[in-house]
């Protein structure tokens, strides 16, 4: 089997990184920068965005695992102290996947260019370098609402305890294919009304943003920006990718919510 680790580069995640490479070569594992089987990455839930983007070409064919050196993180959700069971299981492959849903962007221009197509991990979010966003909401092909607010979050399921929570969307089980709309700050007066509280999509409902003033964005995917001109419009929907996670031992995901956002304070009552 062929890896590559990921570290975040500080001191803690690279001593890591050069335990756990040293081992697994011992084991007769192969070090492979660009057809890795299992990407390893050691840091935090940024730097396993990181890496999911740098292998993001081969998503049937890489598997990921995360180690986490700072707080417990959702995408890093391995202990050092776990790292001498994780190297050995690791060693003994094949190994169990997971795999959870994505969301794919399409992004097409008023000037006939390619459209752009880009997967995402957590989110998409939408926004302007200026003022407020403006555009028509469809669902399904038929128009929903026109929005204007900051912007749009677009998140998947496992990205939903990222800014989605922030901006008041669900928490919600990325065993269920879907995505969520999340508004950032709509106007709501006479003229512009939207729904005002967050939508779940299931798989194959597609939603589509078309702008009708400004045609420049700022796509927000994951942890990279990217400034877009002449947008006609913006295509989300489930992807049919997925993202492939190793498993070596179970970690229920409502207890990683319940350990990464209330666990601490039931400790102090
Ligand atoms: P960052 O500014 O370090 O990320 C903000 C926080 O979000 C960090 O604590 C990060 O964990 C955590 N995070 C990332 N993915 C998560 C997930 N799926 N569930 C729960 N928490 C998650 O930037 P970054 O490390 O490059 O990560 C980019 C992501 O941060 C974006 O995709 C966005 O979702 C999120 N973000 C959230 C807010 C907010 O909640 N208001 C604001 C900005 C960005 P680590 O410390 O382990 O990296
Ligand atoms: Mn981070």
């Amino acid at each position: 089997m062929k890896f590559k680790i990921v570290s975040k580069g500080d001191k803690r995640s690279n001593k890591i990184k050069a335990t756990m490479k040293q081992y697994l070569i011992g084991f007769d594992l192969e070090y492979d920068r660009e057809e890795p089987d299992l990407v390893i990455s050691v840091g935090g839930d940024g730097t396993f965005l990181e890496a999911f983007h740098r292998y993001v070409h081969r998503l049937s064919k890489t598997a990921f695992i995360g180690v986490h050196t700072g707080h417990l993180g959702f995408y890093t959700d391995y202990t050092p102290d776990e790292l001498e069971k994780l190297i050995i299981e690791i060693a003994k492959t094949p190994f169990q996947v997971v795999e959870y849903p994505l969301l794919e962007v399409l992004i097409r221009s008023k000037t006939g260019e390619k459209e752009d197509r880009v997967l995402a991990l957590n989110e998409a979010m939408i926004k302007t370098a200026e003022g407020s966003v403006v555009f028509d909401v469809k669902i399904k092909g038929e128009h929903f609402e026109t929005f204007r607010g900051d912007g749009i979050c677009i998140s998947t399921p496992s990205g939903s305890t990222a800014y989605n929570k922030a901006l008041g969307g669900a928490i919600i089980h990325p065993s269920l294919e879907a995505i969520q709309l999340a508004e950032m700050a709509s106007i709501n007066n006479r003229v512009f009304r939207t729904i005002g509280s967050p939508l779940i999509l299931p798989k194959h409902h597609t939603c589509l943003l078309e702008p009708i003033k400004d045609k420049s964005f700022l796509i927000a995917i994951d942890h990279f920006t990217r400034t877009y001109n002449n947008v006609k419009s913006i295509q989300c929907r489930v992807a049919k990718e997925r993202i492939r996670f190793a498993r070596f031992r179970q970690f229920p995901f409502w207890d990683r919510v319940r350990d990464s956002f209330v666990a601490e304070e039931q400790g102090n009552l």
